[in-house]
């Protein structure tokens, strides 16, 4: 909601400003820098672009679109005394880590440098957590509770949430036309089950496009925010290795009653194969990263 605190993305310090006789020597130096930038292989993942799909829906659209649905999930919670209050431990536990990962995003996409990210925590049986477009995260209590998770369990669900937004699957989602009208009312109504109220009173969500809060990933999708929030996690500090455990937590709920959160990440059997055999590329940053 507007009136609790964003977090505010630290931007990269402007461009230098040189005299004439300065000019040379720093263009040559620029020069040398961008070559070597050009023949050194990135540290990390290997993801490719972003889908040129998403560029059919209009990014600032369904960003504001996304802030919309968030207000009002916001306010319904809090209606319902169930979103955490500034003071909360865990909520302020969740700003910690969000506010280590937020710096990274910039480099992953351009836009996420001037989100105006927010973090909340509702207060929630379910197992559920998510980062909307435009960088609006939400956490469910149940997640944090029932699966105990460890800060470094935390930051490995949050990038890969963030990751999601970054990656603008989203966007590619709706796009492909994967969200029809059918699909958003089934949202409105699972939404509306998180809370116990009237499904009527989401429609209007539903109404308002896509739902963005229900809206399920593909297998590539996870795949592909399994990796990079496992990046993230890693630059800001938290070990990438608990996206391990976090998945074994995970599987192990899924016996009982099975979490939202996996209703909307379809989970491979091949899924934690893929975490392991990737962690050779992460661990060099995380064991370099400033830790918290
Ligand atoms: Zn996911």
């Amino acid at each position: 909601m507007s009136l609790l605190p964003t977090v505010q993305v630290t931007r990269p310090p402007g461009r230098w400003h040189c005299s004439r006789a300065w000019a040379a020597p720093l263009l040559a130096l620029t020069f040398a820098a961008s070559s070597i930038a050009a023949v050194a292989p990135r540290e990390g993942v290997e993801v490719g672009a972003n889908s040129a799909f998403g560029r059919l829906v209009p990014a600032d659209r369904l960003e504001r679109s996304a802030g919309l649905q968030y207000a009002q999930l916001l306010q319904r919670a809090s209606s319902q005394g169930a979103l955490a209050a500034d003071g909360d431990p865990q909520l302020a536990r969740l700003r910690t880590i969000a506010r280590r990962i937020i710096p990274l995003a910039a480099s992953w996409n351009p836009r996420a440098g001037a989100w105006q990210w927010e973090v909340n925590l509702i207060g929630s049986r379910q197992i559920n957590a998510f980062c909307m477009p435009g960088g609006k995260i939400v956490f469910f209590s149940g997640l944090l509770r029932q699966l105990d998770l460890t800060d470094d369990e935390v930051a490995v669900v949050m990038g890969h949430e963030i990751a999601h937004a970054l990656r603008e699957h989203a966007r590619e989602r709706l796009a492909k036309g994967v969200v029809t009208q059918g699909a958003a009312r089934i949202g409105g109504a699972v939404a509306a089950s998180i809370f116990g109220i009237d499904p009527r009173l989401t429609d209007g969500l539903a109404r308002g496009g896509a739902n963005l809060l229900t809206l399920e990933f593909s297998r590539e999708d996870e795949s592909e925010a399994d990796l990079v929030g496992m990046e993230l996690a890693a630059r800001a500090g938290y070990d990438p290795r608990a996206g391990v455990a976090l998945w074994q937590k995970m599987s192990a709920a899924n016996k009982g009653a099975p979490p939202q959160w996996l209703s909307t990440h379809p989970s491979g059997k091949s899924r934690i194969a893929d975490i392991q055999k990737n962690l050779p590329k992460v661990l060099p940053l995380y064991e370099r990263a400033v830790k918290p």
